[in-house]
C-alpha cells in the first residue's frame, strides 16, 4: 500500500539508512508487505552511541524550563499529526482506528505529563550537625538511555521511555519495533521537528538480540529500559547487572480479575470484556484470568460470552470493528497452541477458539473455562484475546489463585464492600490493583510490576526516579 511510509534510523539529526539489508513489514490484516525499515548495523549504532554521548553533554546543560517548553511543543505535533499517524499505526499493528488515535493522543498527554515533571525534579536540603555545614540532595540525569519498546503499542511504549528520560535530561537511543516501525518513527519525529538538538535523541531498528547485547555493554550507556517478555527481560536485566547499568523492566503478566458475590456483575462485564479484548489481548494488563464467585458464576459467564460474542473481528481500518487481526503470525500459532493444550487438558470453549480466515492473523474472542492448573495457558502469558473463567468459594480461596504464579503486574477486583476492598488492597500480590473501574495507565499514575512482571515504573513521578542519579553534595562555609 502506497500510503505506508517506509522507516529510516535517526542517528545525531539526520533520517538515513542503515547498512544491513532492509526488513520488511507485514500488514497482520492482509499479510502482505507493506513496506520496510532499516536494519543497524555495529558501524550504525557505534555512530548512535557517539551522538548520543555528545547529545547528553548539551541537553544535561539545557535548563528543566527549555526541555519543558520543547517536550510541550513535541506534543502538540504529535497531535497535529494523530489522523495521519493512526492510520499507519493500524496498518502496521492492526488494532481499529479508534484505538490508533486514542494511543496518539495519549501519547501527547505523556509527553506534556513528563513536560510538567521535568521542572518538578526538586532536590533536599537536610539540616546538618554543625551550623556551619550545608547538606545538599541533587537530581542529576543518569546519562545516555538504551530503550528497547515493543509492538503492541508502537507509541505509547516507546512515548514513556522517551518523555521521562528527556525531561530528565538524558539523552537516549531507542530501539523501536521492526514489525511496527513507522508510528514510532512519528514520535520521533514530533520531537526533531520540535527542535530537540542532533544526538540527544536517536532511533535504531535490527535485530533486538543484536542491537541490545551491543548497547547493554558499551560504557556510554548508562540506564535500560525494556518493555517485552519475562524471559527476554530477565536475560537483558542480567546483561545489565553485569555492566551494573540502572535498568527498568515492564514485563509480562497474568492478570487475574475477581468478581466476587456482591458485585456489581454488568459494571464488571462490560469493563472486562472491554479491557481483555482492546488491542485483541496484546496488553501486558489485559485480565486473563477471571475468576468469579460461585454466586454469580453463571451470570457472569453468560454475560461475558454475549459481550465476546458481539465483537466484531475485521481490518482495524473498517468501520465498526472492535478487535483487529493479532499483530503477528506468531501470536496466531500461540493461541491456536495455548487452546489445544488447554483443550486436550480437559478444559471447554465457552465461546470463539478458532482463526478467521486464511489471510491476515484473525482469531475469535475466546473463552475457555474448566482450565486445569497444569494447562499452559493457566501458567503462561496468552497474549492474545483468550479469557479463562473460573469459580471460586471464598476470599481465601481466590487470594490463593491470584498469587499463585510468579507474575504480579495488574490485579482487577469487582465488589461493593469496603472491607473486601481493603483486604484485597493488602493481599494481591501486583504492582497495580484496580478495583470497580479500569484506572490503569495514566501517565500521572505510577506504572509497573513486582515478581516476574520486572520492577521500575513507566509512570508518574516514580518514572521520573529512575532517570536521575541522587548527588549528595556537603560543605561547610
Ligand atoms: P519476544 O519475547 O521475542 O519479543 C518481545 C519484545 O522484545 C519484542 O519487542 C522484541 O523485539 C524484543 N526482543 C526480543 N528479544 C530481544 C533481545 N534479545 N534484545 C532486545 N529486545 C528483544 O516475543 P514476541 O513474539 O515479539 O512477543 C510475545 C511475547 O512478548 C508475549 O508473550 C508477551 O509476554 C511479550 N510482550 C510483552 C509486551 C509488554 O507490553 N510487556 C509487549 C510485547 C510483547
Amino acid at each position: 500500500m502506497s500510503e505506508y511510509p517506509n522507516t529510516g534510523l535517526y542517528i545525531n539529526g539526520v533520517w538515513r539508512d542503515g547498512s544491513n539489508e532492509r526488513l520488511p513489514v507485514v500488514n497482520p490484516a492482509s499479510s502482505e508487505v507493506i513496506g520496510n525499515v532499516s536494519n543497524a548495523s555495529n558501524n550504525d549504532l557505534d555512530e548512535a552511541l557517539a551522538a548520543v554521548s555528545a547529545g547528553f553533554q548539551q541537553w544535561r546543560q539545557v535548563s528543566a524550563f527549555e526541555r519543558a517548553k520543547l517536550l510541550r511543543k513535541a506534543a502538540e505535533i504529535l497531535r497535529g499529526r494523530s489522523t495521519v499517524i493512526a492510520r499507519t499505526m493500524t496498518l502496521e499493528q492492526g488494532k481499529p482506528l479508534a484505538e490508533s488515535l486514542a494511543e496518539t493522543s495519549t501519547a501527547a498527554d505523556i509527553i506534556d505529563w513528563f513536560a510538567e515533571e521535568a521542572r518538578r525534579a526538586y532536590g533536599r536540603l537536610i539540616p546538618p550537625r554543625a551550623m556551619n555545614v550545608r547538606q545538599m540532595v541533587v537530581k542529576e540525569p543518569v546519562g545516555p538511555v538504551a530503550a528497547f519498546s515493543p509492538w503492541n503499542f508502537p507509541l505509547n511504549q516507546a512515548v514513556r521511555k522517551v518523555s521521562a528520560a528527556l525531561a530528565a535530561g538524558c539523552s537516549i537511543i531507542l530501539k523501536g519495533p521492526e514489525e511496527t516501525p513507522a508510528s514510532c518513527a512519528e514520535l520521533v519525529r514530533a520531537f526533531a521537528d520540535a527542535g530537540l538538538p542532533a544526538g540527544v535523541l536517536n532511533l535504531v531498528f535490527g535485530i533486538p538480540a543484536d542491537i541490545s547485547s551491543y548497547l547493554i555493554p558499551h560504557p556510554v550507556i548508562r540506564k535500560i529500559s525494556f518493555t517485552g517478555s519475562t524471559a527476554v527481560g530477565k536475560q537483558l536485566a542480567s546483561l545489565a547487572g553485569a555492566h551494573m547499568k540502572r535498568v527498568t523492566m515492564e514485563l509480562g503478566g497474568h492478570a487475574p480479575a475477581i468478581v466476587f458475590d456482591d458485585a456489581d456483575v454488568d459494571l464488571a462485564v462490560r469493563i472486562l470484556s472491554g479491557a481483555k479484548f482492546r488491542n485483541a489481548g496484546q496488553v501486558c494488563v489485559a485480565p486473563t484470568r477471571f475468576l468469579v464467585q460461585q454466586g454469580v458464576y453463571e451470570r457472569f459467564l453468560e454475560g461475558f460470552v454475549k459481550a465476546a460474542e458481539a465483537i466484531k473481528v475485521g481490518d482495524g481500518l473498517m468501520d465498526g470493528v472492535n478487535m483487529g487481526p493479532l499483530a503477528n503470525a506468531r501470536r496466531v500459532e500461540a493461541m491456536e497452541a495455548l487452546t489445544a493444550d488447554a483443550v486436550s487438558h480437559g478444559a471447554s470453549i465457552a465461546t470463539g477458539g478458532k482463526r478467521l480466515g486464511n489471510r491476515g492473523n484473525f482469531v475469535q474472542p475466546t473463552i475457555l473455562t474448566g482450565v486445569p492448573q497444569d494447562a499452559r495457558i493457566a501458567n503462561e502469558e496468552p497474549f492474545g484475546p483468550i479469557a479463562l473463567v473460573s469459580a471460586f468459594a471464598d476470599y481465601d480461596a481466590a487470594i490463593l489463585e491470584t498469587n499463585r504464579l510468579p507474575y504480579g503486574l495488574a490485579a482487577y477486583a469487582y465488589t461493593k464492600s469496603a472491607k473486601t476492598s481493603a483486604a484485597l488492597a493488602r493481599d494481591i500480590e501486583s504492582g497495580m490493583l484496580s478495583i470497580n473501574q479500569h484506572g490503569l495507565a495514566l501517565p500521572e499514575l505510577p506504572f509497573g510490576g513486582v515478581k516476574d512482571s520486572g520492577y521500575g515504573s513507566e509512570g508518574g513521578t516514580e518514572a521520573m526516579e529512575s532517570y536521575f542519579n541522587t548527588k549528595l553534595v556537603t560543605e561547610a562555609t
